[in-house]
């Protein structure tokens, strides 16, 4: 095998390494860093992530506040200067618990109501009906005289020229018939009073709704239930429209229509539901004067000295407790500034209405978010990758709580994350090595290629040389008349022509080579006699097989067709015997054979010469491949005769196989296939 001269690997080559190998250790090295910091960054992001959705979470939070004050305002305005009745409509909204006026002073409008020593009766009262209610008072009292006072309250009622006048009369004849035990009386005139005149008020500042209503229950019999409580439902639902007003009786009264209601068998369960939600309602109307409303009423006079009140938007907002509940009042000056309205929130349904959300943004972990009472933030706090955070200053008891759907699910990103990154690493880094390799392995094959190519020039011209020193030689030998005998002269003769065909058959192989490099070389097929091609390579060699001393076996299956390129396929044998030739020693002997079988051709050069080491039967085809080198056998060569024996059965769609083994010989077979049609042309 040639010697390569080891050239110390060039500048440029180790540069290029360089500029693979640092930025690849370098990004190996910080994929390594991000593969150990992964459950680090992706808890930040985790938390990043928890930290924008509670962001956006709170923005829509108070949005979806601010719509519904909107809202509210838009229809509360034009319900404003309206009647009670008109504006309790607007409790109906979604997300409105309760909706309220207030005057300057912090009395309720709405819901309608005045503690009981405010309320001052509506008109007055003439002379001449006060000193007839006063007569008919005092046969009613002093004299007990209940008939007279029965005729004189029917006066009364005659005279009267107002509400207050007529309430007061019909109570007073009510009354009377109570004492006289009338009972059908009173309680038409009770029922009177009460669908008539219930929002007037008595001399002992009650509407006399309440007084009558009392009344009736009273008395009440198991005949007139039903009648009772349709009445007083439709009571109910004038002090719930505001036409009644509320006062500190209110609770009272509502109290012993429970009572009584709850011992009433033959009322129909629809209308004692009915009565029991209008209670509620009432109570719950009550409820809002008496502790959200002292709420209110302690928040505007901070206003008055200048403290601040919170804001949503243009609207002000109270925000606070009542009974341990969590309040927010929303609420704004009234168009004439004679006070102010606005609304309680509903919590639960406005709590309802913002869990429905969904995220704008797309989140790596897709939060689990939850409203939760500050009571509950230690709790929630122990709770793996649990982040919480103020919801809006205006409902201060609430937190977000941020939770990842799924704890697992962070686990898997970390895993799946490590999983890319020590993938992409690990072709990172064998991409790298293998780019050195193949670096490596085409600069020495570069090496050694210079090498052969160097060793190729001094071949080739080595092997000019000599043919022609012998041509030279014995030429001028003979020219000088030196050699007298025939025979010699005969034998110098031949050897200038063998000298000459083996320079020949050189300079033709250097020729088809540097076509094959080129690819310029061509191969003309044509029917063709194989048998006759490889007679004739014979009959060329013959004369220096015999010369050197060689036995020639041939075994040639006669007309032996084909298509192929004639001159090639002889070219190729003679390149083979020729090596038959150059790589045998003592045991001179070579077999030519051919035939046809199974529609191939079979072409074998056999000899018994030096043989091939098993690490060199591949390569001696490779161009300027010499095995053998220093060798005493070493006959010189260019290493090419077998590069063109290759490329002109490749050409001929065949293939050349070898046997060898060291010291006992080599047998080449040209294998390729039998074309019987007569084409010509070019392949
Ligand atoms: P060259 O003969 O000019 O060196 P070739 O391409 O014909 O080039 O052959 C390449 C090498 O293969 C030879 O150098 C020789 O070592 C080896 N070789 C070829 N034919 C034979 C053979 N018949 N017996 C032993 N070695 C051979």
């Amino acid at each position: 095998m040639a010697k390569l001269i080891k050239k110390p690997i060039s500048n440029l080559t180790i540069l290029f390494l360089f500029s693979i190998l640092i930025p690849g250790f370098i990004l190996a090295y910080f994929s390594i860093q991000t593969i150990a910091n992964q459950k680090e960054l992706t808890e930040k992001k985790l938390l990043e992530d928890q930290n924008q959705s509670a962001k956006e979470f709170a923005e829509y939070f108070e949005q979806n506040l601010q719509n519904c004050a909107d809202e509210f305002f838009q229809n509360a305005d034009s319900l404003y200067d309206k009647t009670c009745e008109a504006f309790s409509s607007i409790n109906t909204m979604a997300f409105v618990s309760q909706a309220f006026i207030i005057d300057n002073r912090g009395q309720f409008i709405y819901p309608h109501y005045s503690l009981s020593t405010t309320l001052k009766p509506k008109h007055g009262k003439s002379s001449e009906f006060s000193q007839l209610i006063s007569k008919a008072e005092k046969f009613e009292f002093a004299e007990s005289n209940l008939k007279a006072a029965t005729q004189l309250y029917q006066d009364a009622i005659k005279i009267s020229k107002n509400k207050t006048e007529g309430a007061t009369a019909i109570n007073g004849l009510a009354r009377v018939y109570v004492k006289r035990n009338f009972k059908n009386q009173a309680l038409n005139y009770y029922r009177i009073l009460a669908a008539r005149y219930g929002s007037i008020i008595d001399n002992t500042n009650l509407p006399f709704a309440y007084y009558s209503m009392h009344q009736m229950i009273q008395m009440s019999f198991s005949r007139n239930t039903n009648q009772l409580a349709t009445d007083i439902d439709n009571i109910l639902s004038l002090i719930i429209k505001g036409q009644i007003v509320l006062s500190d009786n209110t609770a009272f009264l509502l109290h012993e229509i429970e009572q009584w209601l709850e011992n009433q068998k033959e009322i129909s369960t629809n209308l004692s539901q009915r009565l029991s939600q209008k209670i509620s309602s009432i109570q719950k109307l009550l409820f809002f004067v008496q502790y959200e409303g002292i709420l209110l009423q302690q928040n505007l006079q901070n206003r008055y000295h200048s403290t601040a009140i919170p804001r949503l938007g243009q609207f002000l907002a109270i925000t606070g407790k009542s009974e341990n509940k969590p309040v927010l009042l929303i609420f704004k000056p009234t168009s004439d500034n004679f006070g102010f309205l606005g609304f309680q929130v509903d919590l639960i349904k406005l709590k309802e209405q913002t869990l429905n959300f969904s995220f704008k943004q797309n989140y790596s972990f897709t939060p689990n978010i939850e409203i939760i009472p500050g009571s509950k933030v230690n709790q929630m706090a122990l709770e793996p990758f649990c982040t919480i955070k103020e919801l809006s200053p205006l409902v201060p008891w609430w937190r977000i709580c941020i939770l990842p759907q799924n704890t697992e699910i962070v686990n898997k990103y970390i895993s799946r994350r490590r999983l890319i990154y020590g993938i992409t690493l690990t072709f990172l880094i064998t991409g790298m090595f293998l780019g050195v390799v193949l670096v490596l392995r085409d600069v020495s094959r570069e090496q050694r290629l210079v090498q052969l190519r160097s060793d190729f020039v001094s071949n080739v011209s080595h092997e000019l040389k000599t043919p022609l020193t012998s041509i030279r030689m014995f030429a001028e030998t003979m020219l000088l008349g030196r050699v007298k005998k025939k025979s010699e002269q005969q034998e110098y003769l031949s050897i200038i022509v063998n000298e000459t065909e083996r320079l020949t058959r050189l300079i033709n192989t250097v020729l088809d080579f540097s076509k094959i490099e080129k690819g310029k070389k061509q191969y003309f097929s044509h029917p063709a006699n194989i048998s006759q091609v490889i007679h004739s390579a014979i009959d060329t060699m013959e004369q220096s097989i015999k010369e050197k001393g060689f036995t020639l076996l041939c075994d040639i299956e006669t007309n032996v067709k084909t298509v192929a390129d004639s001159d090639a396929i002889e070219q190729a044998v003679l390149n083979l015997l020729s090596n038959a030739i150059k790589y045998s020693n003592n045991k001179k002997e070579i077999s030519v054979k051919l035939w046809a079988e199974n529609e191939s051709i079979f072409i074998e050069v056999v000899d018994k010469g030096i043989g091939i080491p098993e690490s060199e039967k591949k390569r001696i085809f490779d161009k300027f491949y010499r095995a053998h080198i220093g060798h005493k056998k070493d006959t010189g060569g260019a290493g090419l005769g077998l590069t063109v024996v290759k490329h002109i059965v490749d050409a001929h769609q065949g293939k050349i196989e070898l046997e060898s083994r060291v010291g006992e010989g080599s047998k080449f077979t040209i294998i390729m296939p039998q074309i019987r049609n007569n084409n010509e042309g070019n392949k």
